[in-house]
């Protein structure tokens, strides 16, 4: 299928949004119990009146209380006077060629927010399963030298509803409503487009606590992976809160050079990042870490640089996830030669581990890893650069 364009509309004006309600869609149990007894349903129905509403908003989709055919009318006409089910703007989707989809969705202005701020979900489909490669923020507070995102400045974290809400407009737009335990074509998520999930840890654990409910969306925590540039601190309790699979970009084998590509590096070096992964709660043969590794031409891709990898990782059950670079506009580096890669993952391959190198997906809609958000950004500008020499 060809590319769509985005939607090249001028920015919103900094305005203040008119009043809205808001939106329940993404909200966890807790918040869903005290929108009910605001609503005026007594301590001892709230229970049974929670289970109905969970149903419907994360097995069935509802996006209006109207859907909600078991709930009186009057209590559903108490919550709709309240609260919305309204998802996030969905501002453009674009498909690639490789069946790859992105959508760009613009969320409600919170705190400090100076204008709505939008964030890109990207829905990657393969042969046996379909993955969706979520945001934990809009922006990074990191500065990895090869990744667009890390050019970009933080706006802020993504709330636990807001990280739910990706979820709910991929599977509304690939029709998966009611959720079937069978043949998804969203079987599996991961914490990889913007941000650090590890900085937003509480919002991240309770979109976990969601998404993985089985009386809902119920994607098991199995399939649910976080990647992380490597946040010490966070790693014990990202395992012991969400049993989320994890992965780790690694990226280098050496501190110098780690230093430069992952600068988190200098405040939590290597060998620290590898005490604190082989501690990672619950790993073992069926649970391993992966060790993304992106391959960046002449700086990291030598046959050395392949050894000291396996040999750093020894002992740890691990996958190796070699990414090719996606280069994105002034980036100082250029993806490693096919033949360079295919040598460094014979190397690993040899030593035991599964090393698939990651098929580049969505290219031509800047979806790949590392990519995310650029392309709104540079719409954006180019948008208010038109509105502004119309205006003048
Ligand atoms: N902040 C987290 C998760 C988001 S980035 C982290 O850093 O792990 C998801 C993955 O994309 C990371 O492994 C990251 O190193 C990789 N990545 C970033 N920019 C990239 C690029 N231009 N090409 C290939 N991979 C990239
Ligand atoms: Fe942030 Fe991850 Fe990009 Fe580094 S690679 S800047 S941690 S999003």
């Amino acid at each position: 299928m060809p590319s769509m364009a985005l939607n090249d509309t001028p920015a919103p004006a900094d305005i203040t949004c008119p009043p809205c309600k808001s939106s329940l869609a993404g909200v966890g149990r807790d918040d869903l119990a005290a929108a009910l007894t605001a609503a005026g349903v007594p301590a001892k129905h709230v229970r049974m009146r929670l289970s109905q509403l969970w149903s419907w908003i994360y097995a069935h989709g509802a996006t209006s209380w109207d859907a909600m055919s078991d709930v009186s009318k009057e209590l559903r006409a108490r919550l709709a006077e309240a609260y919305s089910l309204q998802r996030p703007e969905l501002v453009s989707e674009q498909v690639s060629v490789d069946g790859t989809r992105k959508w760009l969705l613009r969320l409600n202005r919170r705190g400090h927010d100076r204008r709505p701020p939008e964030i890109e979900t990207v829905y990657i489909p393969e042969a046996a399963r379909g993955t969706l490669c979520i945001s934990s923020q809009v922006g990074c507070t990191l500065t990895c030298s090869f990744c667009h995102t890390g050019t970009q400045r933080l706006v802020r974290n993504l709330t636990a509803a807001e990280i739910v809400a990706q979820v709910q407009v991929a599977r509304d737009d690939l029709g998966e409503w009611p959720t079937s335990l069978e043949n998804r074509r969203l079987s599996n998520i991961v914490f990889m487009g913007m941000g650090e999930p590890l900085y937003n840890l509480d919002n991240v654990a309770a979109a976990l606590d969601i998404l993985s409910d089985n009386e809902g969306i119920a994607i098991s925590r199995r399939r649910i992976t976080v990647s992380t540039s490597g946040v010490v601190p966070e790693l014990k309790a990202l395992g012991e809160r969400t049993g989320a699979m994890l992965a780790v970009s690694m990226h280098a084998t050496r501190d110098e050079l780690r230093d430069q590509l992952v600068p988190i590096n200098r405040r939590y070096p290597i060998a620290e990042l590898m005490a604190a992964i082989r501690a990672y709660p619950g790993l073992s043969n069926a649970k391993r870490v992966t060790f993304e590794y992106v391959m960046l031409k002449g700086v990291n891709d030598a046959p050395a640089d392949a050894k000291a990898l396996v040999k750093l990782i020894a002992g740890i059950p691990a996958k190796i996830n070699l990414i090719p670079f996606n280069p994105w506009p002034g980036a100082p580096f250029q993806c490693s030669d096919p033949e360079t890669i295919e040598a460094f993952a014979a190397i690993i391959r040899r030593a035991g581990y599964a090393s698939p190198v990651r098929k580049p997906r969505g290219r031509d809609i800047l979806a790949a890893c590392g990519q995310l958000k650029s392309e709104s950004e540079k719409l954006r500008a180019s948008a208010r650069r038109r509105a502004t020499a119309s205006a003048s």
